[in-house]
C-alpha cells in the first residue's frame, strides 16, 4: 500500500549472538558460535571460534545472586510442601535439598553469567564504539 512505512526495523545488534543462545547455551556473546565456559564456571580468556577477548568481562556477584533469589526461593518452597504434606524424617531432608539445590544453583549462575556477560559486551561495546 503506498504510503505505509514498513515496521519498525529491529535494533542493530552488530553481529551480536542472540541473548537466549548466548546465555542458555553458554555461547561467546559476539559469534554464538565459541563456547563461554571453561569448566563449570570459569570463562575463558578468549573465544575459540571468533577470538573475542573475554577476560574484560566480570559478571561479579549477579550469577550468585540470581541463583540466591531463584533457587533459593523455589527450594524453600518445595522444603516446605515436602514437609507439610510427607512429613519425611529430618534426615532425609539433609539428604534431598543439598542434592536438588547444588546442581540448580551451577545451572542457574552459568545461565546468569553468561547472558550478563553477554549484555555487558553489547553495552560496553556500544557505548565504547560510540553507536
Ligand atoms: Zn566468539
Amino acid at each position: 500500500m503506498p504510503g505505509t512505512t514498513s515496521p519498525a526495523a529491529p535494533p542493530d545488534l552488530g553481529g551480536a549472538a542472540p541473548l537466549p543462545t548466548a546465555a542458555l547455551l553458554g555461547r561467546c556473546p559476539r559469534c554464538g558460535r565459541g563456547a563461554l565456559f571453561r569448566g563449570l564456571l570459569a570463562v575463558r580468556e578468549r573465544c575459540a571460534a571468533c577470538g573475542l577477548d573475554l577476560r574484560a568481562h566480570d559478571a561479579g556477584d549477579g550469577p550468585a545472586v540470581a541463583a540466591i533469589f531463584v533457587v533459593g526461593a523455589l527450594a524453600m518452597i518445595a522444603a516446605f510442601v515436602v514437609e507439610f504434606r510427607y512429613e519425611p524424617p529430618l534426615w532425609l531432608h539433609a539428604v534431598l535439598w543439598p542434592a536438588v539445590v547444588l546442581p540448580l544453583s551451577v545451572l542457574t549462575m552459568r545461565i546468569a553469567k553468561a547472558a550478563l556477560i553477554a549484555l555487558q559486551w553489547r553495552h560496553r561495546r556500544r557505548s565504547a564504539e560510540g553507536v
